[in-house]
């Protein structure tokens, strides 16, 4: 490994100035990705600005039913939050089903938001990479694909993106706060995490040392009765196959909202935008799930290795939407 130096901020502002100054410097905060990525040589930064110590880690109820849960909250604390477990089930069920214990125990929400794509391609240098390498090609278009990406891809990155719990976020339209040495800044979650189009290797449209310092959540009523549904090889520690959140309201049968996003098929979370248009005012019947959930698989390009994905995808919808209308058999 080589020499990294080493600085513990004590004050967010000091933080972002040590790394918008300096190219070499990066943020550290839980360090559960950043860590295993410098052991692999895939991020080589010449210094680390430890954010742990910033205060930053409250999960907070705000007046008109938001919450607004700090950068550094960790992901165990944040699932145990009260307000996230009454507000906003879906939230609080997919940290439990992310990563592992220790890592939940470990894992800062802000650095959630910035977890590195699990294609083992992207670690392995001898393997062309457009996302760590831009211009080498994308291995894995002809190779070990089972998990990768259906929706959202291009020819230059079909990488999934990994996080469980961006994924209600996309479905509660979640905001990023950032700060800068400009001032503060607001990200709308649909704006914040990019398709890999041409330039997979941008992800966010964050400067260098734009720091996280927390994700708020609107307030939602109908949130109250909402779930996280996660397809994974085995029941823990595993990442999703396919994963769905999904929260609706009903009037006289009819759905009046719904909001849906799906993790473990695309190359961000990603809002099932067509498949909640299907259902707006439908009435809540299997016939509807199921052209709902049709819809929003139709443009989904698949590999050999993955071309289950849309119809577990398909599946995995449906069942959700039985399960939120209480008529899952
Ligand atoms: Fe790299 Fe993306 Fe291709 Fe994986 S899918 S090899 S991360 S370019």
């Amino acid at each position: 490994m080589h020499p990294i130096s080493y600085l513990r901020a004590a004050r967010v502002e000091a933080a972002v100035r040590a790394v918008q100054g300096d190219p070499g410097s990066a943020f550290l905060a839980g360090g559960t990705t950043e860590v295993d990525l410098l052991r692999q040589h895939v991020r080589t930064p010449r210094r680390l600005v430890d954010v742990n110590w910033l205060p930053l880690t409250g999960v907070e109820e705000l007046p008109d039913g938001a919450l607004r849960i700090g950068a550094l909250a960790r992901m165990s604390d944040t699932a145990e939050s009260p307000a996230v477990r009454e507000r906003f089930p879906m939230v609080a069920q997919a940290l439990e089903v992310g990563a592992s214990p220790q890592l939940r125990h470990m894992a800062s929400m802000g650095g959630n938001m910035m977890q590195a794509v699990r294609c083992g391609y992207y670690r392995d240098h001898q393997a062309a990479c457009n996302k760590r390498e831009p211009g080498t090609g994308c291995s894995a278009l002809l190779g070990v694909s089972r998990g990768h990406a259906v929706l959202g891809t291009s020819e230059h990155c079909i990488a999934t993106h990994p996080s469980d719990v961006a994924v209600p976020f996309a479905a509660l339209d979640a905001v990023i706060h950032t700060r800068t040495l400009a001032g503060e800044r607001r990200y709308a979650f649909e704006e914040f995490f990019l398709e890999p189009g041409s330039t997979p290797d941008r992800e966010h449209p964050l400067e260098h040392g734009e720091l996280i310092t927390a994700i708020e959540v609107p307030a939602l009523p109908m949130a109250r009765r909402s779930l996280y549904l996660k397809v994974r090889d085995r029941e823990s520690y595993a990442f999703a196959l396919v994963s769905v959140a999904a929260t609706l309201s009903l009037m006289d049968g009819a759905i009046s909202d719904v909001r849906i996003a799906l993790g473990g098929v695309a190359t961000r979370p990603w809002r099932a935008h067509r498949a909640e248009a299907v259902l707006r005012g439908a009435p809540a019947t299997d016939e509807s799930f199921t052209r709902a959930a049709q819809e929003e698989l139709a443009p989904a390009r698949t590999t050999p290795m993955n071309a289950f994905k849309p119809e577990l995808a398909r599946r995995t919808i449906v069942r959700a939407l039985r399960t939120l209308t209480g008529s899952a058999s």
